[in-house]
Parts: structure tokens; C-alpha cells; sequence
């Protein structure tokens, strides 16, 4: 609609940041399956050739997470900026990402959660993709919750996907989501750790990355869990063993952070305010827009735009450019809050929460 209205690019002038930085998981070139409830976490190579040619075509820079913190304290003055950010850790960063960014020349940095790569903590939402994928019928039973579904067709497999996750994510606290996923993983005979050594990189594959000039190796935290999710002692628990894991493995001292999930209710002011104190110069969620204005004062939750695996055109991102599509949505939230009234009464009259 906002492109065939022209509305997107009217709107730029004023939803249009000086700056962007891009959220990426995945690049290869798998043929996603009928059933691919996490299809908008991979992109293909050539994809990511494209976007980052019309990227440049449309007059932005490419620059490194350390550049995007020192234009945005210096006040800009510069080229419109845009960089590239992956998270987690995957194998294909280095083996399919890595070459085309190498030759085009383009800075990015990779977010690991260290807990994967030392194999400590589980891709919870691929295996349950793959639980799902693999079987005609789920059941659970556990204390407080009984789950049993046929999922034959693709169809049921998306309904019996979408159930448990809304289950594990928010009925679950994050450490009973890691214990249901390794039961279900012990009833359904599947491999969680074979999971992850396919998926993520290990130490030896990172370090052949680390000290090329283009990568930054940022934190994701040790276990991956939402830490707007943690108490305040388990959030700072997470950003020792991963600090601490980065710096012993990688000799670095990571920079900047990236939320794991980076949604609304996986980030907190208490957590901002650990990460700030760890000395991180940026911090990143998943939350949509352009690094303009207001969202730039604070350093700590700097929103991200996603190179999402279901809208893999040009069109898509022609309109991720204008910034309209992310400056529409916070309006539209803002106005179905009632004008932030709702949230400002809630402030002052916790009662009425
Ligand atoms: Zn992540």
C-alpha cells in the first residue's frame, strides 16, 4: 500500500533516520519447506547481494556498529549509514554471509550467544520446529499443563507450533521453557545437541572471523534467555559468563550488545541499566525503525530493521529505506493506546494496571 500509494516515500523526509542497522539470522540458499514456521530468519545469498548493492545504490554508506555509535554522538553530519548485524552465531555466516561481504566490502558484526557455541544451551525454537516437523501428534504432560494434538497437515503443525511457543513464552518462565523443550526432546528421540553443532559455529571457526577488520564480535548473552524475563542477578550472571567466554576464547572485550529476541517484553530498563554498566557502547533490540530522534538518545535499546526471509524483494526494501512502514506502525500503536494516556495513567496509578 505505501508503495503503491506513494506514501512511503512522501512520508521519508520525516520517517527517514540519518541511519539503519539490519537485522540478519540466517543466508543460504535452502528451499524453505511447506512447513517453515521460522522462514523469516533466512535469507538468501543472493538476496543479501541485491540489498546490499541497493542499499548503496540509494546513497547509503556501510559502516561498522563502532562508526554508527560515533556518528550518532557527533551528531550525524554525515552519508545516510546503514550495518549489517547477525545474530547468534550460525555456521552460515561464515561459509555463505562472510565471502559476499568480504568481497563487496561491507563491515558487519556477528552477536554470539557463547552458550551455543560451547554447546551449552539449546536452539529451543528450531527443535521445536523440528519436533513438530517430524511428528504426526504432540503430547505433553506436565504439571499444570496437558497438550495433545494431531499435527499431520501443515496446517496443524503451524497451529500446534504457534500454541507451544505462546506457551513457552509466555505462560513458561525462561528456564521452565529450557526443561520443557529437552523433555519433549528426550520423548520425541530428538538430538538438541547435534542441533546446535549443525547450526552454530564453534571457537575454532569464529576466531578464523574475529580478526578480519570487517567483523565485530558483539555479545548476545551466555544462554539466550529473555532478559527482560530474568531477575536482575541472573541478567548480570549472563553478561559475566558471556563477557568472560568471549574474552577467553576470542581475546576480545566485546562492545556492543544485541537483546536475545529483542521484543518488547525480553528488554527492561533493568537490564539497560546492567548493560550500561558493563561499559557497552550500543545495545540493540529487534524493535522496528530508523535510528532517528528520540530512539537514539538512549544507546542501550537502538531499534534494528530485519532483512525478513518472507518479504525477499526489492519492493520490501524500497520501503524499509523510507522508514514510513516502522513510523506507521508506532503511530498505530500509540493511537490504539489511547494516545499514551493509557500507559501514563498506568504510570501514575499502578493500581489500575
Ligand atoms: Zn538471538
Amino acid at each position: 500500500m505505501l508503495r503503491a500509494t506513494g506514501l512511503g516515500k512522501l512520508l521519508s523526509p520525516v520517517t527517514q533516520g540519518p541511519g539503519v542497522i539490519f537485522t540478519l539470522h540466517h543466508v543460504n540458499a535452502d528451499e524453505p519447506a511447506a512447513f517453515s514456521p521460522n522462514e523469516h530468519l533466512a535469507v538468501t545469498p543472493d538476496f543479501l547481494r541485491q540489498t546490499v548493492e541497493q542499499i548503496r545504490e540509494s546513497g547509503y554508506e556501510f559502516v561498522s556498529l563502532d562508526e554508527v555509535v560515533d556518528r550518532l554522538k557527533s551528531g550525524y553530519g554525515h552519508r545516510r549509514f546503514a550495518a549489517l548485524t547477525f545474530d547468534d552465531g550460525y555456521r552460515d555466516n561464515l561459509s555463505v554471509a562472510y565471502p559476499i561481504l568480504k568481497e563487496l566490502k561491507v563491515p558487519f558484526t556477528i552477536y554470539v550467544a557463547t552458550g551455543f557455541v560451547d554447546r551449552e544451551a539449546e536452539l529451543w525454537w528450531k527443535a521445536l520446529e523440528q519436533i513438530i516437523g517430524a511428528n504426526d501428534r504432540i503430547s505433553i504432560n506436565r504439571k499444570g499443563h496437558s497438550f495433545d494434538v494431531t499435527c499431520a497437515t501443515v496446517e496443524e503443525k503451524l497451529e500446534c507450533y504457534r500454541r507451544l511457543i505462546k506457551w513457552m513464552t509466555c505462560e513458561l518462565d525462561e528456564y521452565e521453557q529450557r526443561t520443557a523443550i529437552r523433555d519433549l526432546a528426550r520423548d520425541y528421540d530428538f538430538d538438541l545437541r547435534a542441533l546446535v553443532d549443525r547450526e552454530i559455529m564453534t571457537w575454532e571457526e569464529l576466531r578464523t572471523i574475529s580478526d578480519d577488520p570487517l567483523v565485530t564480535i558483539g555479545a548476545h548473552t551466555h544462554g539466550h534467555y529473555a532478559l527482560g524475563r530474568l531477575p536482575a542477578k541472573d541478567i548480570k550472571h549472563e553478561l559475566d559468563v558471556c563477557y568472560a567466554r568471549l574474552k577467553k576464547e576470542l581475546g576480545l572485550k566485546p562492545r556492543h550488545f544485541a537483546y536475545p529476541y529483542g521484543y518488547v517484553q525480553a528488554v527492561s530498563d533493568e537490564a539497560a541499566g546492567v548493560l550500561a554498566d558493563f561499559g557497552f557502547s550500543s545495545s540493540v533490540t529487534t524493535q522496528a525503525g530508523h535510528l532517528q530522534g528520540l530512539y537514539t538518545r538512549n544507546l542501550q535499546k537502538l531499534p534494528r530493521v530485519s532483512l525478513n526471509g518472507c518479504y525477499q524483494t526489492r519492493e520490501a526494501v524500497e520501503q524499509y529505506l523510507t522508514g514510513a512502514p516502522f513510523a506507521l506502525y508506532r503511530l498505530s500503536k500509540w493511537v490504539r493506546g489511547g494516545f499514551g494516556l493509557r500507559s501514563l495513567t498506568s504510570r501514575l496509578f499502578p493500581s489500575t494496571r
